[in-house]
């Protein structure tokens, strides 16, 4: 098995000369078995340029793709509708979210294609989509991939996947708050609200669940969008630090942390100083860390 970066940036887009090395586009990464079977994770920008690849190798023969969305936040889904193979007839296009955000997928992935939006609304594009709710703990299989939802701490729900495939492990945890200061829930949350017991009690189980569903994981690919500093200011925006990645992943016993979802203010020139301090953090406490970059594929479960 083994996973591309074709996204790598949290909130928005941010192409252009100060990141030419770790790359602009948002979230999205490909998974693909020895077979060759593939499921995608999320849908931010960088699916364009899958969704070409996809074309130029397919042949523009019609086939049937799997997209696992974390949350539908606009940085996980707005590459969709810019999705190749999408206007193929014929192709099927699976899409898998929460159920906190899937009883409304179909009119949110319409709703980003709403003519005000977008010259093709959803009913007009040729590939037939379908969607699917997933619930955390509750495994499924697509071809030869296991695949195990995990809820996270993120505003409005997010969920994680762990996948396995040929004898080796892949997690996908974007995007998640650590679970210590902020509980989120489906309402909006207007800064910080004082958590009650009973919040520190599903915080607590949240990340108990979290360190169990990950236990001896080959790689783990994590949101690490702030630096502590930054962390200290907005920690109700819904993302961790690398020590909040690190932490988790050296209690699961994981092999290698992919750091992921940078912010979109972190240039090249930052992103080499925080790769390099953090495989030192990771040196120190067992874990290999990778920073990742857009276009990087990554072999899961060989030697980082
Ligand atoms: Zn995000
Ligand atoms: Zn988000």
């Amino acid at each position: 098995m083994d996973i591309t970066f074709w996204g790598v940036r949290g909130s928005y887009p941010v192409p252009g000369a100060a990141t030419v090395r770790y790359g602009g586009q948002t979230s999205c990464v490909e998974v693909r078995a020895d077979s060759g079977a593939r499921v995608i994770l999320d849908a931010g920008t960088g699916l364009r340029a899958l969704g070409q690849r996809i074309s130029r190798t397919g042949g523009g023969v019609p086939a049937r793709h799997h997209i696992l969305l974390s949350h539908v936040h606009w940085d996980h889904i707005q590459g969709l509708p810019f999705f190749e193979p999408a206007y193929v007839p014929g192709t099927q296009i699976a899409v898998y979210s929460s159920v906190a955000a899937a009883d409304e997928l179909r009119p949110v992935i319409a709703g980003i294609t709403r003519h005000e939006f977008f010259p093709m609304p959803l009913e007009s594009v040729p590939a037939q989509f379908e969607f699917h709710e997933v619930e955390p703990g509750l495994g499924f299989t697509i071809d030869e991939f296991q695949v195990m939802p995990i809820a996270l701490n993120h505003p409005f729900g997010a969920v994680g996947y762990r996948i396995t495939a040929d004898g080796s492990s892949v997690a996908y945890i974007a995007d998640t708050a650590p679970f210590t200061e902020v509980l989120h829930k489906r309402h909006f949350l207007n800064g910080l609200e004082p958590l009650t017991n009973e919040d520190r009690a599903t915080l607590g189980q949240l990340r108990a669940d979290l360190v169990r569903s990950l236990r001896d994981c080959d790689t783990v690919v994590y949101d690490t969008h702030f630096l502590p500093h930054e962390y200290e200011k907005f920690p109700h925006y819904g993302h961790s630090t690398p020590d909040h990645g690190l932490e988790i992943c050296a209690e699961s016993g994981v092999r290698c942390l992919v750091l992921y979802h940078h912010a979109p203010s972190h240039d090249d020139d930052m992103m080499d100083d925080l790769a390099a301090d953090y495989r030192q953090k990771g040196a120190a406490a067992g874990v290999d860390i990778v920073t990742a970059r857009e276009g990087m594929v990554l072999a899961v479960g060989a030697p980082a």
